[in-house]
């Protein structure tokens, strides 16, 4: 059943981990993308929800997170929804919800022709 609490006000924001946290490098790790990083890291400070959004599973997704909690990115959630979200769903979707997705593989709607 859905809960219909519309209080969360926070903004998540979602991001990809290989060709966008870090160079794209799979199953290794690339070189830090730092102006990213660090804007993330702003906006953790500004109170906004941060989930790590990849494709990783079992040991690539833990060394992927070991690596962002070295470069002290630490993340709200994993490839799952924020609680709150839960709740307020009644369900975890297989699709993140997030206010804005960060992704070497998106693209803007109105701006691309596809
Ligand atoms: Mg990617």
């Amino acid at each position: 059943m859905m809960n219909t609490n519309t209080a969360i006000n926070y903004n998540i924001i979602a991001v990809d981990f290989d060709g966008t946290l870090c160079a794209e490098c799979f199953p290794y790790i690339g070189e830090p993308n730092l102006p990213l990083i660090c804007a993330l890291l702003e906006q953790k400070k500004l109170g906004k929800k941060l989930i790590l959004w990849t494709c990783r599973c079992g040991d690539r997704l833990s060394e992927a997170v070991e690596w962002c909690a070295d470069q002290g990115l630490t993340f709200d959630a994993v490839n799952e929804n924020l609680p709150e979200i839960i709740d307020l769903y009644g369900s975890d979707s297989r699709k993140i919800t997030a206010d804005l997705y960060i992704d070497d593989k998106s693209a803007l709607p109105a701006l691309t022709a596809i």
